[in-house]
């Protein structure tokens, strides 16, 4: 066992041990067995069998996205700390014969790489805003997008829920106020529903995004003051500190301000979006019903493989 392997403690250490996470040296880095793989894709269609009737617009892209539309969307503002961008090498032989000295030599080969026109995806739907901007105004009846993706965030940690790499599926809903708060209300109930059938204890709160710095603190506070984020909770590494599963946002103008998307009647669109942490769902599963999914009740057994 690797020495990383011995410090890990608790549900990490046993997931590792059983083989449902493949430690890689990296905290929140893993890959996963067949058998994990199995459980996010039975709950992936699952998510699919609750929101397929909307008639959502599926689309899925890489783990990545144009440089150029993040630093647009403002998300450097909000979550500096978050962020992942993607650089490459850029220099003439001498600049290679620097690189493989550096590396040889153990120390920071890095700053010659060059900023390249992609960074890493922070979350599912930030992809989309400039899409669709780009279609022009939205129906009368807005819009409805379904999206999975691979989300970076810079946040390493022991927790096996907190991971740097994880998935996000998305609906994300586009049109009035009324028509984005009609569809992020529809979430909370069928969320907690869906949770419900896999016999998992949830609650569900209002919640705030890690709005970066002392400016960031009045954004996170006004964002609970209006009620904007609700997450459905499920204790994964603690019981006092429940993990957020499903998190449900609605963004009011703010996206539909940034990239100036409109509706029908050429008002601003407002945007609401439900994201389903798909490692954590799967995790969570694990740790209520155990290890051998041949021993989960049935009743949780007949919702994911009907
Ligand atoms: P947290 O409060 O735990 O940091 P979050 O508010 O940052 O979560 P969102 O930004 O709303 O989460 O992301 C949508 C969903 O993605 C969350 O509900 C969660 O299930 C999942 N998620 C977020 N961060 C991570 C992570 N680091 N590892 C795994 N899943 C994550
Ligand atoms: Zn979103
Ligand atoms: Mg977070």
């Amino acid at each position: 066992m690797c020495q990383n392997c011995q410090q890990q403690q608790g549900f990490l250490a046993e997931l590792i041990d059983s083989g449902l996470l493949i430690d890689t040296g990296v905290d929140g880095l893993y890959g996963r067995s067949g058998l994990f793989e199995e459980v996010v894709a039975r709950f992936d269609d699952l998510i699919t069998r609750y929101g397929g009737q909307d008639g959502a617009e599926v689309a899925r892209f890489p783990p990545a996205m144009n440089r150029q539309h993040f630093e647009r969307s403002g998300y450097l503002k909000s979550f500096p700390q978050l962020a992942g961008t993607v650089h490459a090498f850029d220099g003439d032989e001498r600049a290679h014969a620097q690189l493989l000295h550096d590396v040889a030599d153990g120390v920071d080969w890095t700053a010659g790489q060059k900023s390249t026109d992609i960074v890493l995806t922070p979350a599912a739907c930030y992809v989309l805003y400039p899409v669709v901007a780009k279609r022009g105004p939205v129906g009368k009846g807005g819009a409805l997008f379904d999206l999975q993706s691979y989300c970076f965030r810079h946040e390493p940690s022991k927790d096996p829920a907190r991971m740097q790499l994880f998935r996000m599926r998305e609906y994300v809903r586009f049109g009035t106020p009324d028509q984005v708060t009609e569809f992020r209300a529809i979430w909370l109930e069928r969320g907690q529903t869906m949770m419900a059938s896999l016999g998992m204890p949830l609650e569900v709160d209002v919640a705030n995004d890690p709005f970066f710095g002392r400016a960031g603190r009045m954004l996170a506070n006004n964002q609970r003051d209006q009620r904007l984020k609700f997450e459905l909770l499920i204790p994964i590494e603690s019981v006092e500190k429940p993990t957020a599963c499903l998190s449900f946002n609605y963004h009011q103008d703010h996206f539909g301000t940034t990239w100036g998307i409109k509706t029908e009647d050429g008002e601003t669109a407002h945007t609401a979006c439900v994201g389903f942490g798909m490692e954590r769902v799967a995790l969570a599963l694990f740790k209520h019903h155990g290890f051998d999914v041949q021993k989960w009740p049935a009743a949780v057994r007949d919702v994911l493989w009907p």
